[in-house]
C-alpha cells in the first residue's frame, strides 16, 4: 500500500480536514515539481476513501484494502497513457465515464486517478470536462500533473489545486539515503538531488535506473565533441541511443550551469560532478554565444513537446554543428 511521504503531511492533513467538514472538492489537481511523490499520495488518498474502516489513513486489512493490495479494486479507475510519451485518448476517458455511470461495486466511493493529466488529448480533456461540470455523488477525481499550465483553463478551474512543495534538503537527503541503503546503491545523494532539482523520487530514479550511467555516457560524448575529439555526425549517431527529450533535458541543464558559471565560478550548479568540464567550456564561450545556442535548444524542445515526428539524427547534427559554430565564432 502507498504511504504518505514525510514531506506530504501538510497536504494530507488539509485534505483530511476538508473531508471531515464535508467540503472535499469532487475534483483535485495535484501539481508541483515532478518526483515529489504525487502519485503515491493520490493512491494513498484513494485507499483512504475506499477503505471501510479508515482512521486518517486506510486500515490495510478490510476487504476493500485487500482488493487494492491485489491491484484489482473495481472502484479505483486509473488512467495512464497506453505507452510512455503517448497521449491519453478519448476512448480511455469514455470508458471511465461509463464506469462512473454504474453504482460503485463496493457501495462506497468511486475514485478516478488520471496521470499525467496533461497527456490527455483535446478530445479526451473535453470528454472529461462534462464529468467535472456535473459531479456525481461519491465520485472523487484526482488529476496529477507537473505541467498544469498545459491543461486547459476550464479543466483547471473545475478542480481544487494542491501544489506540492519540495522538501528541505535535509529531509530529502535523509529519505533518499535510507532508500539508497535499502537498494544497496553507492550513489552520492547530493549529486542525485542536485540533478533532480531537489525532487527525492526523481533522484532515486536516477540512482536505480540506467539514467545515471546514460547521463555519464552522454556527458563523455558531449565533452569529447566540445573538445574537438568527436565529429558532429558521430556525436549525433551516439545520441540515437537516448530519447530526444533526455538529450535536450541534460543539454538545458548544462547551459543553465554554464550561464551560472559565467556570472561567478563559485555559483552553485546542478551538474556538480562535471564542474571542471563545464567551467572549461563556459570560459571558451562568450555569454551571447551560449544564449544563441540555448535558443536553438529551446526551439527543438518546443517542437519535440508537440510530439511531432522529427528526424533525430538530422535535428541533433544541426544542433551540434551550431554548437561547433558558436564555439569557433568566438
Ligand atoms: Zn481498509
Amino acid at each position: 500500500m502507498k504511504t504518505i511521504l514525510p514531506w506530504q503531511k501538510a497536504e494530507w492533513s488539509y485534505l483530511a480536514s476538508r473531508r471531515a467538514q464535508g467540503k472535499l472538492s469532487h475534483a483535485l489537481l495535484l501539481t508541483g515539481l515532478e518526483g515529489l511523490g504525487q502519485s503515491d499520495f493520490a493512491h494513498a488518498f484513494a485507499a483512504s476513501l475506499l477503505c471501510q474502516n479508515p482512521n486518517d489513513i486506510a486500515c490495510g486489512s478490510c476487504s476493500s484494502c485487500q482488493l487494492l493490495a491485489a491491484g484489482n479494486h473495481p472502484d479505483l479507475l486509473v488512467v495512464n497513457p497506453e505507452a510512455k510519451d503517448k497521449l491519453i485518448k478519448v476512448d480511455q476517458i469514455r470508458e471511465v465515464i461509463s464506469e462512473l455511470g454504474k453504482t460503485s461495486q463496493q457501495g462506497g466511493y468511486q475514485v478516478v486517478i488520471i496521470e499525467p493529466a496533461d497527456a490527455m488529448n483535446i478530445a479526451a480533456a473535453n470528454a472529461l470536462l462534462k464529468t467535472l461540470e456535473e459531479p456525481a455523488q461519491k465520485v472523487q477525481i484526482i488529476l496529477i500533473s507537473s505541467k498544469a499550465a498545459f491543461l486547459s483553463a476550464t479543466i483547471r478551474s473545475r478542480c481544487q489545486q494542491l501544489v506540492f512543495k519540495s522538501p528541505t534538503n535535509m529531509l530529502a537527503k535523509e529519505w533518499l539515503s535510507s532508500k539508497l541503503a535499502l537498494h544497496n546503491e553507492q550513489a552520492d545523494p547530493d549529486l542525485l538531488l542536485s540533478l533532480a532539482g531537489g525532487a527525492p523520487l526523481k533522484a532515486l530514479q536516477f540512482a536505480t535506473a540506467d539514467a545515471s550511467s546514460e547521463r555519464s555516457a552522454f556527458a563523455n560524448a558531449f565533452f569529447a565533441f566540445a573538445n574537438g575529439k568527436l565529429s558532429a555526425i558521430n556525436f549525433a549517431e551516439e545520441c540515437q541511443n537516448y530519447p530526444l527529450s533526455f538529450v535536450l533535458g541534460i543539454l538545458l541543464s548544462f547551459i543553465a550551469d554554464m550561464l551560472k558559471l559565467q556570472v561567478s565560478l563559485a555559483s552553485p550548479i546542478v551538474n556538480i560532478d562535471l564542474r571542471d568540464n563545464l567551467q572549461h567550456l563556459a570560459a571558451k564561450l562568450p555569454l551571447a554565444n551560449i544564449l544563441e545556442f540555448s535558443d536553438k535548444v529551446v526551439q527543438l524542445v518546443a517542437i519535440n513537446s508537440k510530439k511531432i515526428n522529427i528526424n533525430k539524427q538530422t535535428a541533433l547534427e544541426a544542433l551540434w554543428i551550431e554548437l561547433g559554430r558558436v564555439q569557433k565564432s568566438n
